[in-house]
């Protein structure tokens, strides 16, 4: 089968495109005849490799993904053959006590598709059963590719671990991010009150198409502290920050919060290490969570959202399979608003 694989870690030239052979399914698993995938942040990860990531190579990247069931698993009931599915990129073992009670992300062994498993850049991509959720025939495959990874990670982060309700402040940095056009989107439909920022005119009017009711142009305004404080939360404060930027924006997310607020982070885009006044963290009685993927009863919670229609992944552009090396650059130039996809078939 064609696809978009690695042979060896380094920069972006490692990426091949060519012919591997179709994964033989197991009793629980099912071949998908992919139509589209999804970039995420975590294909550089892979594809310049890690200290303590030790991948068989070649190794197939790509984390979202949907399609068609070409072949299902002797023991698998739920799914049959010509399901249009989309799928959960978040795996686990299944059998610990963390799975066993739902709380998949607690799993030692949790990890995320293509990034030590096969993944859906190629025309085959072997999912366990548990990680696979039917869509209705007439719901979009590009659509079904673009949300699982982005809005199961923002739905949890707002959800389980921000505790949003109605009315609260939400902040999120850089609104054209995969998880942050979806945590927009969602702190609106959960009846909160968002303010975003982002870099440029253009994606203003998108995150304000997409439900922001305030965008803030970071480029321009570089301390917006007291403004945010001061004008928009009537010296509120910040019930939530959303934050996957890390390093550049870390101590401002713990100063936009009101006493007692919560800062959730799933990514450090900008990098991990960071300097951070303290005394703001006791004296406001802040909470600081970590969140990343989420479990299967929040995945399927959000998509039920999303395949209602009442939550709309954002497409920002589509590339063919070949031209995987280029999608991948361009997502790394961080000018997209939404997701970049690839057409598989
Ligand atoms: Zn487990």
């Amino acid at each position: 089968m064609k696809a978009a694989f690695i042979k060896e870690h380094g920069d972006l030239d490692k990426v091949q495109i060519g012919e591997v052979d179709v994964p033989q399914v197991g009793p629980n698993e099912v071949l998908i005849e992919t139509k589209f995938g999804a970039l995420n942040h975590l294909d550089l990860f892979v594809i310049r490799g890690w200290p303590g990531l030790t991948l068989s190579m070649p190794h197939v990247i790509g984390a979202d993904g949907s399609g068609i069931i070409k072949e299902v698993g002797s023991e698998i009931s739920t799914l049959s053959q010509g399901d249009h599915v989309t799928i959960n990129p978040g795996l686990s073992c299944g059998k610990c006590n963390m799975c066993l009670s739902g709380q998949q992300v607690l799993c030692k062994q949790f990890s995320i598709l293509g990034e030590n498993k096969w993944g859906t850049f190629a025309q085959y991509v072997k999912i366990p059963e548990i990680n696979v959720l039917k869509i209705p025939k007439d719901y979009p495959f590009d659509k079904a590719a673009a949300a699982p990874l982005t809005f199961l990670t923002a739905w949890r982060m707002l959800t389980t671990q921000g505790k949003i309700k109605h009315d609260d402040f939400v902040f999120i940095h850089g609104a054209g991010g995969g998880v942050s056009s979806a945590a927009i989107q969602i702190a609106k439909y959960l009846g909160a009150k968002v303010i975003a920022t982002t870099s440029t005119v253009e994606k203003i009017e998108k995150a304000k198409e997409l439900g922001a009711d305030h965008v803030i142009n970071y480029k321009e305004m570089k301390d917006y502290t007291k403004f945010v404080y001061t004008e928009l939360t009537n010296k509120q404060g910040i019930d939530i920050v959303i934050d996957n930027v890390g390093q550049a924006t870390f101590q401002t997310s713990i100063q936009l919060l009101r006493p007692g607020g919560r800062l959730i982070t799933c990514g450090v885009t900008s990098g991990p290490f960071t300097k951070i006044n303290v005394t703001n963290i006791f004296w406001k009685h802040l909470e600081i969570k970590g969140s990343t993927m989420a479990n299967q009863g929040e995945f399927r919670e959000v998509m039920q959202l999303v395949l209602a229609g009442k939550l709309h992944p954002v497409i920002d552009k589509i590339y063919t399979l070949e031209k995987v090396k280029e999608s991948e650059q361009y997502l790394s130039e961080g000018n997209q608003f939404g997701k970049v996809l690839i057409e598989v078939s």
